[in-house]
């Protein structure tokens, strides 16, 4: 147990479909605080490095020419367990086969088309904050509402 920041990008689909203020504000009913939030326009140099693992994959092209469609949403999110707790809420990537009660399960029919990117754990989301957010962008504002979000020995 210990307080994680994690990276969420709400993806061009999300923008499009008018669907940026309900995503977020999943995250935010949750519990996690929101410590960085902008609009950004994706090119295929960082969205390379971005999805590298997936380079050798026939839908890369694709997937990259998707995330560039409109600006993006980036969110820093801060929590307990933060990054399995998005991921879970985020629910499997295939939206077809995500659970309902999953963004990805109540939002999304696509395996592309996902609404969100979620960091996958500890090395990923710290790697991928730094790819999105520079210096000064992550704010560690004080919320006074910690004590009922959290029991005292979880703090
Ligand atoms: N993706 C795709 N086709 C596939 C698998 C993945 O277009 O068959 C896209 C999808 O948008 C996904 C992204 O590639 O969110 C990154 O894939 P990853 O396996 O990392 O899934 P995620 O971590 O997003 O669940
Ligand atoms: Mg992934």
């Amino acid at each position: 147990m210990s307080v994680e920041k994690t990276l969420v990008l709400l993806k061009p689909c999300t923008v499009q479909r008018a669907l940026i203020g309900e995503v977020i504000s999943r995250f935010e009913k949750k519990g996690l605080r929101i410590v960085g939030l902008k609009f950004m326009q994706l090119d295929d140099a960082i969205l390379t490095e971005h999805y590298a693992h997936l380079a050798e994959r026939p839908f890369f092209p694709g997937l990259k020419e998707s995330m560039m469609v409109t600006p993006v949403v980036a969110l820093a999110l801060e929590g307990i367990d933060a990054i399995e707790v998005v991921r879970q809420m985020a629910g499997a990537t295939n939206g077809r086969k995500a659970q309902p009660g999953t963004i990805r399960g109540d939002y999304s029919m696509s395996g592309q088309q996902n609404i969100v990117h979620a960091s996958d754990g500890p090395e990923s989301a710290e790697v991928e904050l730094r790819r999105f957010f520079r210096e000064g962008e992550i704010f560690d504002w004080v919320n006074p509402l910690h004590r009922s979000l959290y029991a005292t020995d979880e703090c």
